[in-house]
């Protein structure tokens, strides 16, 4: 059977829907085609689950850290996992089931469920169907890497996807991967009453950051009894269910790691392999990441390739950007580019660490010369009344042209405070502007003036 659309988009992540939406709305015939769950990793298995059972983890961590408010809880804090699990299901569901609605409900759309994959430029195959259009949106995503390793085949392994599932807390957690995934599922079973466990290969946990950054986390996750082997690769696993060993090549520390759930937070690889891009003549990187221009067109003419598939972003915001890019051009006449953006993002361990721009190495490295400017968390008032005085904010900007060129707010509220840096940066004002804004008392945000009147050539 074959059908004719003016679109074909493959994948309801988080710019699949809101494009073919757009798409419907202006007048053209849409198919949108979805080979697992609505909503894609963020919805499922990414961002919504992980961020609702951090929401649990901190809970547990303030109830256990009532005393320190002068509120008393006679008895023990219990986590009852099949409850924290019920919770973060819900929140998934509504926003999964709220997508598929939405696309279910549109005027010119028409909903696939199966596996997509190109015949050729024009068609897609979803099982017997072939559907034909001029236009095609690839929005595929990617999932957990799992890195060949001798052992790796003979034990049980977790990934973000059937960490999902778990509804009791390990008894000990070994993570191989200290960066993003690693550490907020790391944190939030250690506050769930696990025994954790981070191998992290590079001397530092998230690496991309600067190194005071970084340490600061590290600090913050030993002192809630997290052990790390920092500085140590893992080469070979063995065991069985129930009673895993990471085998580590390390200079310091036992070269075992014995533990009962192995999780593998290595990074992501993109859908790309079973799509039939070559079919198409779609052009892929090395590592799998189909070739886009700034405008996310590919090498193949009325194909698109949106969100982490394409390897400009890893994130949420930057997948619903590309979206933004596309339909912008396509349908608003306006010219948005990928390079236009900022890089942004949050880690949400707690405290969390919101994150824009340029580090402090990276401005160093591009040779300009800068100022930075630093506050500790224990010097921010709105901190000290939470009780939550972990971390430090960081601004950096180029001492000639005054542009901010980055900032790490690693402390309570920092996802949301860095927004006020975000923001300066894209309108594209001086670190002035921002200097003089006057800003609520009392909140982490007001004390972002201040650092900008306190800056300074870096220390080295
Ligand atoms: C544990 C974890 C936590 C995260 N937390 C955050 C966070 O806090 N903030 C943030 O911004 N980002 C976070 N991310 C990243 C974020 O989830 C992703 O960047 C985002 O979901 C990317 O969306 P996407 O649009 O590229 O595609 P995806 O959401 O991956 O969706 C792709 C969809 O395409 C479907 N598909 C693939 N191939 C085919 C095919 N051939 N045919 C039909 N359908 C197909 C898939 O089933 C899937 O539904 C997290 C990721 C993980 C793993």
């Amino acid at each position: 059977m074959s059908k004719l659309y003016d679109a074909i988009v493959i994948g309801t992540g988080q710019a699949g829907p809101t494009l073919a939406k757009r798409l419907s709305d202006a007048g053209m015939s849409v198919a949108i085609v979805e080979r697992h769950l609505f909503g894609g990793t963020c919805v499922n298995t990414g961002c919504i689950p992980t961020k609702a059972m951090v929401a649990s983890a901190y809970a547990a961590h303030v109830a256990r850290r009532a005393r320190d408010y002068g509120v008393v809880i006679d008895g023990d804090v219990r986590v009852d996992m099949k409850s924290v699990k019920a919770r973060k299901d819900a929140i998934s569901e509504r926003s999964r089931t709220g997508v598929e609605k939405m696309l279910r409900g549109l005027e010119r759309c028409d909903v696939y469920t199966g596996h997509a994959r190109l015949r050729s430029a024009r068609e897609v195959a979803v099982g017997d169907q072939i559907l034909t259009a001029g236009r095609i949106f690839l929005n595929v995503g990617g999932r957990a890497a799992v890195p060949s390793m001798p052992g790796l085949d003979q034990v049980p392994f977790l990934t973000n996807t059937s960490m999902m599932a778990l509804d009791t807390a390990p008894p000990h957690l070994v993570i191989v991967g200290g960066s993003y995934v690693g550490l907020e599922f790391g944190q939030m079973f250690r506050r769930f009453g696990s025994k954790v466990t981070i191998i992290e290969m590079a001397p530092r946990l998230v690496q991309r950051e600067d190194p005071e950054i970084s340490m600061a986390i590290q600090d913050r996750l030993t002192s809630e009894g997290i052990d790390l082997r920092v500085n140590a690769r893992c080469i070979r696993l063995g065991g069985r269910a129930g009673a895993i060993t990471a085998h580590v090549d390390c200079q310091d520390g036992s070269p075992t790691v014995d533990g009962t759930h192995l999780l593998l937070a290595v990074g992501r690889q993109p859908n790309t392999d079973d799509l039939g891009l070559d079919a198409a003549g779609v052009s892929r990187d090395e590592r799998g990441y189909i070739v886009v221009n700034d405008r996310l067109e590919t090498n193949v003419p009325g194909i698109w390739a949106l969100g982490d598939c394409n390897g400009k972003g890893a994130f949420t915001h930057t997948s619903y950007n590309d979206f933004e890019i596309v339909a912008g051009n396509l349908l608003d006449g306006d010219s948005r580019r990928v390079s236009d953006r900022i890089q942004a993002y949050g880690l949400y361990i707690d405290p969390p660490l919101g994150r824009a721009g340029m580090t402090e190495t990276e401005a160093q490295r591009s040779g300009r010369k800068i100022l930075v400017g630093k506050r500790p968390m224990t010097r921010v008032g709105r901190a000290i009344e939470k009780g939550e005085t972990t971390g430090m904010m960081k601004i950096v900007v180029d001492a000639t042209s005054r542009e901010i060129l980055g900032a790490a707010v690693f402390g309570t509220g920092g996802d949301e405070a860095i927004h006020c840096v975000l923001d300066t940066m894209y309108a594209k004002a001086p670190y002035t502007v921002l200097q003089r804004a006057m800003h609520i008392h009392p909140t982490v945000s007001e004390l972002i003036p201040t650092i900008l009147q306190e800056l300074a050539p870096p220390a080295s």
